[in-house]
């Protein structure tokens, strides 16, 4: 029997989130894209990047898995757990320590608290620290606290080897998140998740061979950006591994969702490559 996942994505923007305050506050700012995400339902709204998975394991039991808490993500949150009917957090699983990715990790007392004991957080040894030195106060003499108005967390280190959530084998895939900076890309079943990164390292893209599914950074068409891929960089990455259908996350304001979207369709004909935005609330059925 085959186990069934679901992956809804929590959030498609850039870290200052869509609608940028910057745009909405400019007298001379003519962003369509900022107005028009002012909307809570447009699809150019856009929260930090994040998803969730709901896996449904052979023998019946349902997990839901949370990729990064950054600062929307209580936003993200009211708006797609209950209508996903994700209560329970089984596992969090960060991909770098930046605010984007982490600065939500405070909302979790509102679980621990209220639905649950403790929430796992899978990362990296590196980004552990960088949580220490953030949210000091969930630890007394290095030690995570168990006591307290804290949310109360597990920390589970892991690295380049892969893990097992229920039956759902996750994969990291190192890449390049500017200059030297390592962020953590995921594989599970026949998806790569890669929300953050400006270079793919040779010994990382044999994980990028025989998927279904790319979801992968594209911050903007141009220009180039130190530490995330342009809409060029991601397509030569998707020309080069040919997944059978690619998203493109972690967006800016500088992109219409329309718009492009309809830009990005005509690459099915000429190239036969299918590429999609994603948009905040967008759900994708999986089997693993
Ligand atoms: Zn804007
Ligand atoms: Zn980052």
């Amino acid at each position: 029997m085959i186990n069934n996942g679901k992956l809804i994505f929590l959030g498609t923007g850039s870290s200052d989130g869509i609608p940028r305050v910057s745009c909405l506050t400019d007298p001379n700012s003519n962003c369509k894209v900022c107005n028009d995400a002012q909307n809570p339902d447009s699809k150019n709204r856009r929260r930090n990047t994040s998803v969730a998975i709901k896996s449904f394991d052979k023998n019946g039991q349902s997990r839901n898995i949370i990729i990064d808490a950054g600062k929307t993500f209580w936003e993200s949150a009211i708006k797609f757990f209950p209508k996903n009917e994700i209560r329970e957090i089984s596992d969090l699983i960060i991909t770098h320590a930046h605010a984007d990715a982490i600065g939500g990790i405070d909302y979790l007392r509102d679980w621990t608290n209220f639905v649950q004991n403790t929430v796992k957080i899978n990362l990296r040894d590196q980004d552990l620290e960088s949580i220490k030195k953030v949210y000091f106060y969930l630890f007394e003499n290095g030690k995570v606290k168990t006591k307290g108005p804290i949310p109360k967390i597990q920390f589970n280190i892991i690295d380049e080897k892969s893990f097992k959530i229920g039956d759902l084998n996750i994969t990291p895939i190192p890449v390049f998140h500017g200059n030297q900076y390592i962020s953590f890309g995921y594989k599970f079943g026949k998806i790569a998740y890669i929300s953050d990164v400006s270079e793919i390292p040779k010994s990382s893209e044999n994980m990028l061979e025989d998927l279904d599914i790319l979801i992968i950074d594209a911050l903007r068409p141009e220009p180039a950006y130190f530490s995330h891929f342009t809409y060029n960089q991601a397509l030569e990455v998707i020309r080069k591994f040919k997944p059978k259908k690619s998203f493109f996350t972690d967006i800016m304001c500088a992109v219409d969702h329309d718009e492009t979207n309809y830009d990005l369709s005509k690459l099915l004909d000429t190239e036969g490559i299918d590429i999609q935005l994603a948009y905040d609330g967008m759900t994708i059925d999986f089997n693993y």
